[in-house]
């Protein structure tokens, strides 16, 4: 069952830059751009001045989990750079309220693995839950234990040190959401901060996305919480979705973690499956050993166009050969540059360095790169992220890796990649979807600071779902 379709007025904007020194008009007609060039517009259009202001692709976000974003926009942040010490981590902590206090970003360099009692010591007026950035571990207090056991066995990833629970969960989400009972957000908040930043697509990474998420995903595309076109990866039972109007299925995740790598066979099958189901797989590689996993994988079992890298944060040049011979696309995260590169050059030996989110490298070596946030574990604004692409500099100000560093162009394109072909990048012209950015100036201009206050409006599958004047 689809929706019934919104009449959506045609939109003209008049005189936009749609390539360098290249000005034109581009009319709009339900969710399709139907000319480009010099057009007569309708008697009912929307007729919108771009007076030579760029207008691109709308921004594809290509690594985003959109629950975990919302939950994160209602919690407390406990890791750096809001929260670096103990006494930081105390005040976030210690606000005054009643009902579960829910923590993210936290990171063992604020105060190691916090137990339940450090944390009773800390806030012990109400449950407390607060999640590492890796999004792997949970720490609770005792109030917080209390409730989660109250009438759910404990399961295996919570740990129990001298007969007693520690505190810490590892691994247990599907676990946590049956003992919170909790039900699924809504994404409106989610959707209009997206749109804001001219986002109009996403590829959404959460592993365990199965059918009940893709319905959920579904219900609040209808009701317009989420405007965005949505490109669903998950799990294998996701293959069962019958894809809509404006909701895809995308790859199998396979999340991989160093220290419990997955049954090979097991893993080998899951891939072939993902493949009958027609779907590509997208692995999760944040270290060297997890990319010589995926690449023994993808030896074995070859590459299609679907199949992709997630992450790719250490990629060393021997790897780097192998993954051009296989044509392996990556989607990075150009941000973590800026937000976490201290920390990985204070916990990563020097001799690593030029290993570490490559850019331009990869790029120059021929290998396809495109864009995601991770939002919530990094920051949503692409436009931030394409600045640290450019700029290639730590928030405390030192450069991380400068000769990996993109020309604002290409910063630019990792975001403009069809998300169902990375290496091709997205055009505006006839017969493809209204998908659109519209900046308040030319890109010669806009090119000098990349900022997303520079997105004059949005416009998501033909209908305008964001302007700055309004
Ligand atoms: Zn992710």
């Amino acid at each position: 069952m689809s929706a019934p379709k919104p009449v959506l007025r045609p939109i003209v904007f008049r005189e936009a830059e749609i390539a360098d020194g290249e000005t034109c008009d581009v009319l709009v007609v339900h969710d399709e751009i139907v000319a480009v060039g010099s057009v007569n517009p309708p008697q009912d259009a929307m007729v919108v001045d771009a007076n030579g202001a760029r207008l691109l692709p709308g921004l594809h976000d290509h690594h985003i989990h959109v629950a975990a974003s919302v939950a994160a926009m209602q919690s407390v942040r406990c890791g750096p750079p809001e929260v670096t010490d103990l006494k930081g981590l105390g005040q976030a902590l210690g606000r005054p309220g009643e009902g579960w206090l829910r923590g993210v970003g936290y990171h063992e360099s604020v105060a190691g693995l916090p137990d339940r009692h450090l944390l009773d010591e800390l806030a012990s007026h109400r449950p407390v839950r607060v999640q590492h950035r890796s999004g792997r571990m949970w720490f609770f207090n005792s109030a917080g234990l209390d409730i989660l056991l109250a009438d759910h066995a404990p399961p295996p990833g919570l740990e129990r040190q001298a007969g007693e629970w520690t505190g810490r969960l590892f691994d247990e989400d599907s676990w946590l959401r049956s003992a919170l009972a909790a039900t699924p957000p809504v994404f409106d908040a989610v959707g209009g901060a997206l749109a804001r930043l001219g986002i109009t697509g996403l590829t959404e990474m959460s592993p365990a996305n199965a059918l009940v998420e893709a319905g959920h995903f579904a219900a609040q595309m209808v009701c317009g919480a989420l405007p965005q076109r949505v490109v669903l990866a998950g799990s294998l039972a996701l293959g069962e979705w019958q894809p809509q109007d404006r909701l895809a299925l995308g790859p199998f995740k396979l999340h991989l973690h160093e220290a419990h790598f997955p049954d090979w066979d097991e893993t080998l099958a899951a891939i072939r499956a993902a493949r009958e189901q027609g779907r590509g797989t997208a692995v999760h590689c944040v270290s060297e050993a997890e990319l010589v996993f995926t690449l023994g994988l993808f030896a074995e079992l070859g590459v299609t166009k679907l199949d992709r890298i997630e992450h790719g944060s250490v990629i060393p040049d021997a790897l780097l050969e192998t993954l051009l011979h296989m044509g392996l696309p990556v989607v990075v995260q150009a941000g973590f540059v800026e937000t976490r590169g201290d920390q990985y050059l204070a916990d990563i030996p020097q001799v690593e360095w030029p290993w570490l989110y490559r850019l331009a490298s990869l790029q120059d070596a021929g290998l396809v790169i495109a864009g995601g946030s991770d939002s919530p574990y990094g920051g949503a604004d692409p436009w931030a992220a394409m600045r640290s692409a450019v700029e290639r500099m730590t928030l405390a100000g030192q450069l991380f890796g400068p000769q990996e560093a993109l020309s604002p162009e290409r910063a630019l394109a990792l975001y403009l990649a069809d998300p169902f072909d990375l290496g091709r990048i997205r055009q505006i012209e006839p017969g493809v979807a209204a998908d659109l950015c519209l900046l308040d100036r030319p890109w010669s201009q806009a090119r000098d600071i990349l900022l997303a206050q520079r997105v004059r409006m949005t416009v998501c599958c033909g209908t305008v779902v964001y302007r700055a004047d309004d």
